[in-house]
């Protein structure tokens, strides 16, 4: 079938009308759900705090009850995720509502990414960033894949939607792996390990401006589809956003994974492109450089170029974002965040330039590849850059961290890290948003959103239940969370789209 979008008005999260709209989507692509059914919500962030960010327990279950009904032999019907900002997905599932909502369906079987397997996925082509990728046990075992992404702006990516949503097909250990200025090509390789038979994307509350804490915006929309060059394509067309510009797009393009051009993809539906794109009219991106995203506030931000693989004058996809979108969620737990913030001086990459902080104001260099060499205030400052190559970064050695881990690894720095007085660096590559939060935590005497009371049990539980899964399988020898050899040969066959057409061997190794 011709790459297809499906257009659909949905003012407001009825169940029955989402299942409704589902079911046609898939009757109109000629899709019937079988084997192993697996959906990937976007479930980045949840609860109060984050009402907009994630994929409403609403829709997935209008999709979840159309994929039963139009299913055939399904064997297994499963949602799995690994949420983000280092929280257990068992409380981001929970803030969701997710587990009331599975219930509601009925046997659907719920997968957290961070308690599976995670299995090792081949890549071939010549633009990859490394050899293998890994992925939950369950992704890479689908027979039938379904994406129901959330429609956001990104503060590293510009969107988020189909493609984008493949962070969370990762654990925490591999999903910050290449986090950084090569964000793009990392998301372009994700696309390797499967590809959606179905993609339904939430476009009812779109959210604006940033990913964890956007700013809804009433679209009105469900979108589905059964390509994701495609589908990605039209959501930046319904935005006003040439599909070209975003990396990721053009690159899964550019290998063969779908088209971008209008005319060779059917958008069929009860909302035509025109009025879908009057719907959005207004509708703003992510990408907002660090300098400016600051301006007016007690945070002065500078930035230098990151290292010189891929050509980027700017780390989009690394601690940049991260700080953007940690001062966001501050903000949402405590108004006077910005009030509270002392001045202080934030620098990424390699910088050159003045900095200019008075006596008595700190000065943050984040990132393992910051560098400077000059004057501030009255003294000398040398920041040597420690960047580790990626090419050095084995996805085998690579440790979790939970957020109590992260907790001491930002203390330690805040108070070891000291270059000079007043002058701190943060290391890691990327410092992630949990990191930037918790070092403006301390910077700004800020509330910490980790200990929020209202959080505190409901936190407190997923992390135990998490923690003691994990040991169980530890004692019981049950593999957990640890690559395994099962998907050397299992994922590979499994994807849908014909491989891009390059000279490397197909065969499974
Ligand atoms: S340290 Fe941060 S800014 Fe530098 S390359 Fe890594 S992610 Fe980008």
């Amino acid at each position: 079938m011709r790459p297809t979008v499906i257009l659909r008005a949905c003012p407001d999260y009825d169940v029955a009308r989402i299942e409704r709209l589902a079911y046609e989507g898939l009757e109109t692509l000629g899709l019937t759900p079988s084997g192993r059914v697996l959906c990937k919500p976007n479930v980045v962030a949840s609860g109060k705090h984050f009402p907009h960010a994630h994929t409403r327990p609403e829709f997935m279950e209008g999709v979840l009850r159309a994929l039963k009904r139009k299913g055939q032999g399904i064997e297994e019907l499963a949602m799995g995720e690994r949420c983000g900002i280092t929280v257990p997905t068992r409380y981001a599932y929970r803030g969701a509502g997710y587990y009331a909502m599975a219930k509601r369906v009925g046997g659907v079987r719920m997968y957290h990414f961070d308690e599976v397997p995670q299995v090792e996925i081949p890549l071939y082509h010549p633009e990859r960033l490394r050899d293998a990728l890994y992925t939950p046990e369950p992704v890479a075992k689908a027979d039938f894949f379904v994406n129901c992404p959330k429609f956001k702006a990104h503060p590293w990516t510009t969107v988020t939607f189909s493609m984008k949503n493949y962070i969370g097909i990762q654990d925490d250990r591999h999903r910050l792996i290449d986090h950084d200025h090569r964000l793009n090509e990392k998301v372009a390789d994700l696309q390797y390990i499967v590809q959606p038979q179905f993609i339904a994307i939430d476009a009812i509350t779109a959210g604006e401006g940033r990913m964890l804490t956007p700013i809804p915006f009433d679209l009105g929309l469900v979108a589905m589809g059964n390509n994701q060059v495609a589908f990605d394509a039209v959501c930046c067309h319904i935005i006003g956003i040439d599909p070209l510009s975003v990396d990721h797009i053009r690159m899964a393009h550019e290998r063969g994974f779908g088209p971008v051009d209008l005319k060779a993809i059917d958008i069929v539906g009860d909302l035509s492109l025109d009025e879908a794109k009057d719907k959005a009219s207004g509708f703003r991106s992510g990408l907002i450089r660090v300098e400016d995203y600051f301006k007016g506030t007690n945070i002065h931000a500078y930035s230098g170029p990151p290292p010189g693989d891929g050509g980027h004058d700017y780390c989009w996809g690394g601690c940049p974002g991260a700080l953007e979108e940690a001062i966001e969620i501050l903000r949402v737990f405590d108004e006077a965040t910005d009030a509270k913030m002392p001045p202080t001086h934030i620098v990424f990459g390699k910088y050159d330039g003045r900095i200019d902080a008075k006596p008595g104001e700190t000065v943050v260099f984040i990132g393992d590849c910051a560098e400077f060499s000059g004057r501030i205030g009255e003294r000398d400052v040398v920041i040597e850059n420690r960047y580790v190559d990626r090419s050095r970064h084995d996805p085998l050695q690579a440790k979790g961290t939970d957020i109590y881990a992260k907790m001491l690894k930002v203390g330690i720095d805040l108070r070891r890290n000291q270059v000079a007085k007043d002058v701190i660096r943060l290391s890691g590559c990327p410092v992630s948003v949990s990191e930037h939060v918790l070092a403006l935590v301390s910077l700004g005497k800020l509330k910490n959103p980790f200990f929020e009371a209202s959080n505190a049990v409901l936190y407190t539980s997923a992390y135990l239940s998490w923690r003691t899964r994990q040991a169980i399988h530890k004692v019981t020898g049950q593999p957990y969370n640890r690559p395994g050899p099962m998907a050397r040969g299992a994922a590979r066959p499994r994807l849908s789209l014909p491989p891009p057409d390059h000279d490397a061997p197909l065969e499974v190794r």
